[in-house]
C-alpha cells in the first residue's frame, strides 16, 4: 500500500476527490461514498487531532487505505464513519435511519472492537486475539476497517506522548499485526510491525536502518545482476512474459530473525531473495524446473504452497538455490493473482470478485470464496468462519457486557452462569436478564458474542 505521504500534503476536499475519482460510478456508490464524507465532516466539525489537522483527515485516511484495498463503497463509507458513533453526537438509531446495511453494522461492529480493553500483559495476548476474533465475526469486513484504522493511527502516532505510543505499539505487534496475518494481509502486518519497532526499540531500528543504508547499493548491484541472469535465462527457455523482482525484508523480521537464530545482521540481509510472477499454475511449476537447470537446488528448501496453501489462502512454490557469484538465493514463484492474496490476503477477495478471473476452479481461492459465502449468509454453517470459531473457541462461549468486557463461559451457559461469573454477589441477586437488549429466559444458552446485562 502507498504511503501516500504525497495525498496527505493536499487540501482534504482534493484528497476527497482523488478517492472519489475511484469509485465506481454507478449513479449508487459515489453518492454513498459522499454523504459518508459529508455527515462525518460535519459531525466532527471542530475536532483536531493531536497533529493540529482537523479530525475528518483521520477517517478519510482510513478510507483511502480501504480503497487502496479495493473494497466495496459500502465499506468504504463505513471508514468514513468509523469514529463517528464512539466520538461525536451520532447515535446508532440515525446511523440505521440515513445508511443502508451493511453501513450502520460495520460502523457499530468497528465501535465495539474499540471499546474491548486490552490487557497489556503478554499472557493475555491469545486472550485478546480471540476477543477481536469473536468481535469481528459478524463481518470480517469490520476487521479490514480496524486494521486499517490501527495503520494510519500508526503511521501518525508521532503527535503522541510516549506513553501513549507505546501502549498502541505494543497493542498493535501483539494483536492487530497476528490477525492480519491470520487474515493473509502480509504488507500491512509489515508495517504495523516495522513502525512498532520503530517506537519499541528505536535504538535497534536506528542501528538496523543504518547498517541496510549502508550496504543498499552494494545489495542493489548483486539483485540486479541476479534478476538479469535469472530473467535472461529463462527467456531462452521461452518463459518472456514473466516479472522478477529483488524481495525486501521488513525491519522487524530481520530483528526477529536475528533474535531467533543468532546470526549476525550480515549473514540474514546478504540472503539474496528473488520473486517471480507468471500468468499460470502450470508456468510456475514450469519455471521451478527451469531455475533448478541453472542453478543447484538446495536440498530440503523446496515448499509446494500451490498443491498446500497455507491456512491462510498464501499459495507460492518456494525454493532455495546456489545462485549468482555462489550466493544461496530464495526464490518465490507465484502467479499475479497468488501475489495479490500474498499482499493483500482476504482483502483480495473484493479485487477478484467483479469477474476478472475464473474463480470457478481454482482450489486455491476456495479459502476466499468460503469466507465470502460467508459474508452474504451469516446463517452459512459450512463457512470458513464457523471453522475459525470451532478451532479458537472450541468448547466455550464468549459475551460481553455491557461495558464491552468479555467473560468467557462454557459452552451451553446460560445468563445465570455469566452472573456467577461477573461476582457471586450478582449471580445470587440475579432476577432476569437481557441479552442483545431483549429480555430473556435465564435458562436461554448463550451465543457468541452475545451482550449481556444482568437485573
Ligand atoms: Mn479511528
Amino acid at each position: 500500500m502507498s504511503s501516500s505521504s504525497a495525498i496527505e500534503r493536499l487540501p482534504l476536499e482534493e484528497r476527497f476527490e482523488s478517492l472519489l475519482g475511484a469509485i465506481p460510478d454507478d449513479g449508487t456508490s459515489r453518492e454513498l461514498v459522499r454523504r459518508a464524507f459529508e455527515d462525518a465532516s460535519r459531525l466532527h466539525a471542530g475536532q483536531v487531532r493531536k497533529s493540529g489537522e482537523s479530525y475528518v483527515a483521520h477517517p478519510l485516511a482510513v478510507a483511502t487505505l480501504l480503497q487502496e484495498l479495493q473494497m466495496d463503497p459500502a465499506t468504504i463509507a463505513a471508514g468514513l464513519l468509523h469514529d463517528a458513533l464512539e466520538d461525536t453526537l451520532l447515535s446508532t438509531e440515525e446511523l440505521r435511519r440515513d445508511y443502508p446495511e451493511p453501513v450502520p453494522s460495520l460502523v457499530e461492529g468497528v465501535t465495539k472492537i474499540g471499546r474491548i480493553h486490552f490487557d497489556t500483559s503478554r499472557d493475555h495476548q491469545i486472550e485478546n486475539l480471540r476477543k477481536i476474533i469473536l468481535a469481528m465475526a459478524r463481518d470480517i469486513r469490520v476487521l479490514i476497517i480496524k486494521l486499517c484504522d490501527r495503520l494510519h493511527n500508526m503511521r501518525t502516532l508521532g503527535h503522541l506522548p510516549e506513553d501513549r505510543r507505546e501502549a498502541i505499539s505494543r497493542e498493535s505487534v501483539d494483536i492487530y499485526a497476528p490477525l492480519a496475518n491470520r487474515l493473509g494481509m502480509v504488507l500491512i502486518k509489515s508495517e504495523l510491525e516495522d513502525l512498532a519497532m520503530m517506537w519499541l526499540h528505536p535504538v535497534e531500528y536506528r542501528r538496523l536502518a543504518d547498517a541496510i543504508e549502508l550496504k543498499r547499493r552494494e545489495r542493489d548491484e548483486f539483485v540486479q545482476e541476479s534478476i538479469d541472469t535469472l530473467r535472461d535465462y529463462l527467456k531462452t527457455v521461452g518463459y518472456d512474459r514473466i516479472e522478477v523482482s529483488g524481495r525486501s525484508k521488513h525491519f522487524w523480521s530481520i530483528h526477529e530473525k536475528m533474535i531467533r537464530t543468532g546470526l549476525g545482521f550480515d549473514e540474514i540481509f546478504d540472503l539474496s531473495a528473488l520473486r517471480i510472477i507468471c500468468d499460470t499454475k502450470t508456468e510456475c511449476y514450469g519455471i521451478l524446473g527451469a531455475i533448478h537447470g541453472l542453478w543447484h537446488a538446495k536440498p530440503g528448501r523446496f515448499k509446494d504452497y500451490i498443491g498446500t496453501p497455507k491456512a491462510n489462502g498464501y499459495q507460492s512454490l518456494h525454493t532455495a538455490v546456489v545462485g549468482c557469484r555462489g550466493v544461496v538465493t530464495e526464490i518465490q514463484i507465484r502467479t499475479r493473482e497468488m501475489h495479490d492474496v500474498a499482499e493483500y490476503g482476504i482483502a483480495a477477495h473484493w479485487m477478484y470478485k467483479d469477474g476478472r478471473t475464473s474463480a470457478g476452479s481454482d482450489k486455491q481461492l476456495e479459502w476466499l470464496r468460503q469466507l465470502s459465502e460467508w459474508i452474504q449468509d451469516p446463517g452459512d454453517s459450512s463457512s470458513m468462519l464457523d471453522t475459525l470459531k470451532r478451532d479458537v473457541f472450541a468448547d466455550v462461549v464468549l459475551c460481553f457486557t455491557p461495558q464491552g468486557d468479555v467473560i468467557e463461559l462454557p459452552a451451553g451457559a446460560t445468563p445465570i452462569d455469566f452472573a456467577f461469573a461477573i461476582h457471586t454477589k450478582v449471580g445470587e441477586r440475579c432476577v432476569g436478564a437481557r441479552v442483545n437488549r431483549r429480555i430473556v429466559n435465564l435458562r436461554t444458552k448463550l451465543q457468541h458474542g452475545d451482550t449481556v446485562e444482568i437485573i
